[in-house]
């Protein structure tokens, strides 16, 4: 290890949190610092490579699609790209994050949507019910859960995939209440009390041989795969969670095990909002003052506060205050992990350029931007070692 270059990242998003991995994991020393969670709580942690074709058509292999389509000449090479997903799924491993990734022959696998459809994504935490090829399912209600409903999902599942789709419902526990959401199911299973509760009352039912069985993805929060395994034994057959729509469990597992491994790893977190920011260091708006040997932006995208739209359509960076590009621009960005005009790095969303919610995309904009921002910068920061 290196003696340690201080890097101060602003943004706790998943950018934020990659970045400072591959920071700690060669030697450096972060100091991250956010006004809020970051989008990860609000999405089920599932890394999209490339999901849909400019047709809108599902992706199978997301390597063909990058080797013919990429942007950049390094973004046809595939033995960089899987270089890049077997870091992360390596890294999460060492979290405590499982990973379902079909690294060889790198194909994308489907997952369920709450509304029963089937879409592709790349890489998803082992808790998601995720195939290669759909087949029959058997699927639980959650008593009240408004946003899935056995019943519908299974409509929309045997006509999206031809396939047998039965549900099963489960009887209130004692102290459920009306309006549980996600989260109220997910810190109920995490207990003692929760948990006996569930395992009985599966316990009590018949389980059809030749289906895997779909939970809403509700199954605790820090004892999940725990009581995923004794789930298995009952119904002794392939399960797994449908992601649901925000506030979301599974990201919120992501984010909670990432900032802990990070943390006994020396990260230090400081809470405040950065109203500008320059080569090595970052002013709060509380008038405090961080100092680094860099400073790299991992703010997000419009929705994150990274980027902010003016009146007149242009894409503006507000802690550095330069123009990244117009609303109207397709491109910005794809070149880049650094804000032309300011110098500043940048990885995440705040790149721009990419459009993750039509193209399927989020993960490897993610992976991408930070490790061209991290080789670009080990260079400069001989303090740091270079994987
Ligand atoms: C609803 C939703 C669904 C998604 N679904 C998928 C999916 O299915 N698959 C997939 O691969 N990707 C998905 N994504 C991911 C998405 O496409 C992006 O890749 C991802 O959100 C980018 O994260 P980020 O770390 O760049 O930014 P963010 O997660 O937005 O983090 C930005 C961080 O910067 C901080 N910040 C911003 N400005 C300031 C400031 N001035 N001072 C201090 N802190 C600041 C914020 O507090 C936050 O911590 C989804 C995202 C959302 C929101």
């Amino acid at each position: 290890m290196g003696r340690g270059a201080d890097v101060v990242i602003v943004g706790r998003g998943p950018a934020g949190l990659l970045f400072a991995s591959l920071l700690v994991q060669h030697g450096g020393r972060v100091t991250m610092v956010a006004d809020g969670q970051g989008t990860l709580p609000l999405w089920g942690g599932h890394w999209d490579f490339r999901s849909y074709g400019t047709d809108q058509q599902p992706i199978t292999n997301p390597y063909a699609w990058w080797r013919q389509s990429g942007k950049l000449e390094r973004q046809k090479d595939t033995q960089l790209w899987r270089r890049r997903w077997f870091n992360l799924e390596a890294l999460w491993t060492d979290v405590g994050i499982p990973v379902n990734v079909n690294l060889d022959p790198g194909l994308n696998r489907w997952i369920m949507t709450p509304m029963g459809h089937m879409r592709p994504t790349y890489l998803s935490p082992a808790w998601h019910f995720s195939t290669d090829y759909p087949g029959p399912v058997v699927i639980v209600e959650f008593p009240g859960l408004a946003d899935f409903s056995a019943s519908a999902v299974s409509v929309v599942y045997q006509w999206a995939t031809g396939h047998r789709a039965e549900t099963i419902r489960l009887e209130p526990p004692s102290p459920w209440r009306e309006g549980w959401h996600a989260l109220n199911w997910a810190w109920y299973l995490d207990s003692d009390l929760g948990r006996q509760w569930l395992l009985g009352a599966l316990t009590a039912k018949e389980w059809p041989k030749d289906a895997a069985v779909v939970f809403p993805q509700v199954l605790g929060i820090d004892q999940v795969e725990s009581l995923l395994r004794e789930i298995a034994r009952i119904v002794d057959r392939p399960i797994g969670e449908v992601p649901l729509l925000p506030p979301s469990v599974g990201g919120l597992r992501v984010s909670r095990r990432w900032e802990r491994w990070l943390k006994y790893r020396g990260l230090t977190l400081v809470t405040g909002h950065v109203v500008h920011a320059e080569g090595n260091h970052v002013l709060l708006a509380n008038g405090r003052k961080l100092h680094g040997d860099r400073v790299v932006l991992a703010t997000g995208g419009i929705l994150g506060g990274g980027l902010v739209v003016a009146p007149d359509g242009s894409v503006r960076n507000p802690l550095t205050d330069t123009r990244v590009g117009s609303i109207a621009d397709s491109g910005i960005g794809w070149v880049g992990h650094v804000d032309w005009n300011s110098g500043m790095p940048v990885v995440g969303r705040t790149v721009g350029g990419w459009n993750p919610d039509r193209e399927g995309n989020g993960g490897a904009l993610i992976l991408w931007t930070v490790h061209e921002v991290f080789q670009s910068l080990v260079g400069h920061m001989p303090s740091v070692e270079e994987g």
